[in-house]
């Protein structure tokens, strides 16, 4: 336990930002502060990837995240690059592996890397303080931060690390966002993003019927499109293709499912109809898409024609229907599922060299917190280093 109460910096939140930013002020000799309300750090971290921690992608440009200012990520995102996490990660000797679409993850365990950031923590001199619910925020000559066990610490510096709103029960609470109010800095209202989304009348039932069934998709919104697996729910749709689409869409907008992507539904279907017109349609569908699908789209009764007696309209309807299938979501699964929060503080109030509020000196917000949001596959993960390294550096 600490007796200093004052130092060179105090970051409030120990996740991936926090924790970058508060080994990046140690290493440059800052005295630092690291608070968090939980027990032990790095509780997203820990549970992210499965278990083994998507730590970044091979890949990260700034049009891989959204943002009221797709330009301000650039500068953070520039000079604390995948490359640099990787080394950091060799060094520490932890084993990963590439996945699909240049993603990143521990061989082992997401606890090597929370280990890792606490051991870079430790040998930069960094105080901690967990399980430290905080009680209030001033600015003075200094930030005072005081704590609800009536402690009080100060600082020039203080960085709001607290992340978003997704999976209130790991911890998650709007800190960050009252902070932001407090100090009259502007806010993109926060959303749950990479999220499943919800559906009722007339997908529902075809949807919770095909509950677990996986399946490889484009997902289209505007300009928008994402070609990854998707899964049907008890609830509507989930799977990669669906999280980074739900990132894209407001209330009441509606996006495309192409069930069936590189192919063309209508040629085969009518290919099917002139070489084996005895063949069923939902059969013929079957041949190109999982058995359970194919026979929700296309239900038969013991009447229905095969494919030779099926004009080519009901054909050609059907295709449309699995390439080109219009959805619109009743909802989202909400921050309890959400695996990030878009929105946030509006990047307008912040430099994008040092993470600072323009008009209150020495505040500064890194993570998730900011209106900074990344693609699913690792991406999240390298904005919270990078912004952490940039805050850490100027404090
Ligand atoms: C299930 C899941 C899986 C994910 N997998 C990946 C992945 O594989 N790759 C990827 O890139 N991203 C992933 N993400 C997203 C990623 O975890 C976050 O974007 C990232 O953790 C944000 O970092 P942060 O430091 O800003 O916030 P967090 O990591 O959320 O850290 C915030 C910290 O602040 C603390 N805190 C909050 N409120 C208070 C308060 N009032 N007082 C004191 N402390 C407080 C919290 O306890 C926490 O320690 C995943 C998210 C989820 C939910």
């Amino acid at each position: 336990m600490t007796t200093e109460t004052k130092f060179d910096a105090i970051i409030i939140g120990a996740g991936a930002a926090g924790l970058m930013a508060a080994m990046t002020a140690g290493q440059r000799g800052r005295r630092v502060l690291l608070l968090d309300h939980n027990a032990e750090p790095g509780a997203k971290i820990l549970i992210s990837g499965g278990g083994r921690c998507n730590f970044t992608n091979r890949e990260a440009p700034a049009n891989r995240f959204l943002s009221g200012n797709p330009h301000f990520a650039k500068s953070a995102l520039s000079r604390y690059k995948p490359a640099d996490f990787i080394a950091l990660v060799d060094r520490a000797g932890i084993a990963w592996h590439e996945k699909t679409l240049g993603q990143l993850f521990c061989d082992g365990s997401a606890q090597q890397i929370v280990a890792m950031l606490m051991k870079g923590c430790r040998d930069a001199g960094v105080i901690f303080r967990f399980d430290t619910p905080i009680a209030s925020v001033s600015r003075q000559s200094m930030f005072h931060v005081k704590t609800e066990g009536r402690e009080e610490f100060r600082a020039p510096a203080l960085i709001i690390a607290t992340g978003g709103l997704s999976i209130p029960k790991l911890g998650a609470t709007g800190f960050a966002y009252r902070i932001a109010e407090q100090f009259d800095l502007p806010m993109i209202k926060p959303e749950p993003a990479l999220v499943p989304l919800t559906f009722d009348q007339p997908d529902l039932p075809l949807m919770r019927g095909l509950s677990g069934t996986p399946c490889e998709v484009v997902a289209t919104a505007g300009k928008t499109r994402f070609r990854e697996a998707m899964i049907f729910t008890h609830r509507g749709l989930s799977g990669p293709a669906i999280l980074q689409i739900s990132s894209y869409l407001k209330a009441g907008d509606s996006f495309t499912v192409d069930l069936l992507p590189g192919a063309n539904a209508r040629e085969a279907l009518l290919a099917t109809k002139r070489t084996r017109p005895r063949v069923a349609l939902r059969t013929a569908l079957a041949e190109h898409l999982p058995q359970r699908l194919a026979h929700a789209l296309a239900p038969e009764d013991d009447q229905a024609p095969p494919i030779g007696e099926t004009s080519d309209k009901v054909i050609g309807a059907l295709a449309e229907r699995v390439q080109n299938w219009r959805l619109t979501p009743e909802g989202t699964e909400g921050f309890a599922k959400a695996e990030v929060t878009r929105g946030g503080i509006d990047t307008r109030a912040l430099s994008s060299q040092t993470m600072a509020s323009n008009d209150v000196p020495g505040l500064h917000f890194i993570g998730e917190s900011v209106d900074v949001t990344g693609w699913l596959g690792g991406y999240n993960f390298q904005w919270a280093w990078a912004s952490g390294f940039a805050a850490g550096q100027a404090v």
